[in-house]
């Protein structure tokens, strides 16, 4: 998601729930020119801010959480984004993942994995995990991948997921990683 900042990668990770990449990508283009600092979200008229976001869906949700999250980088963090997982998930709207990304991308710290839908499928057909929450794959991923490579390594899955492994068609055939792969839960 395009961002500058960690700031704006808080708030476009927020905006990416349930929306794709694309669709937040085309929110933020305006949405960033106009709301600069973590002070323009906070006293941001709740019907502008909605509208502004609407087409990402949940809007009413993500405007409200978008606002208290700011309102506490305001008033706890003197209206930076914190580096740590505790402190950013004590941020309304903002849980684990959300945390994961903000954490390895904007200030490239791994504190943990990023486990989204690509992440969770692609870990279970590689035979890395038998877990289903993302929180128990998160733990064993983070036992199986090099600490400095965990921000990485979501990157390269999520990748993979988007354009070779795909969830109901996955691309065998072609797969770069074929070899290594055990195809877990397809049918043969
Ligand atoms: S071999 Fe098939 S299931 Fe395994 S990673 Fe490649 S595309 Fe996915």
């Amino acid at each position: 998601m395009n961002h500058a900042g960690p700031l704006e990668l808080l708030i476009a990770t927020i905006l990416s729930a349930q929306c794709t990449d694309k669709r937040v990508n085309i929110v933020t283009k305006e949405l960033f020119e106009k709301y600069r600092s973590a002070a323009d979200y906070a006293n941001a008229s709740p019907a502008e801010l909605e509208s502004a976001i609407k087409s990402t869906g949940f809007f009413r949700n993500k405007a409200k959480n978008i606002r208290a999250c700011c309102r506490k980088l305001v008033g706890r963090h003197a209206g930076k984004v914190p580096r740590t997982m505790e402190e950013l998930t004590q941020l309304d709207g903002v849980g684990r993942k959300t945390a994961n990304v903000v954490l390895g991308n904007a200030f490239g710290i791994n504190v943990g994995v990023v486990v989204d839908t690509h992440v969770a499928r692609l870990s279970q057909r590689l035979g890395l995990t038998k877990q289903k929450s993302p929180e128990k794959i998160e733990l064993e991923l983070m036992t199986l991948v090099p600490q400095k490579q965990w921000t990485l390594f979501s990157h390269w899955l999520i990748w993979h997921g988007r354009r070779r492994c795909d969830a109901r068609r996955p691309d065998c055939v072609n797969c770069e990683i074929k070899k290594l792969c055990p195809q877990i839960g397809l049918k043969n």
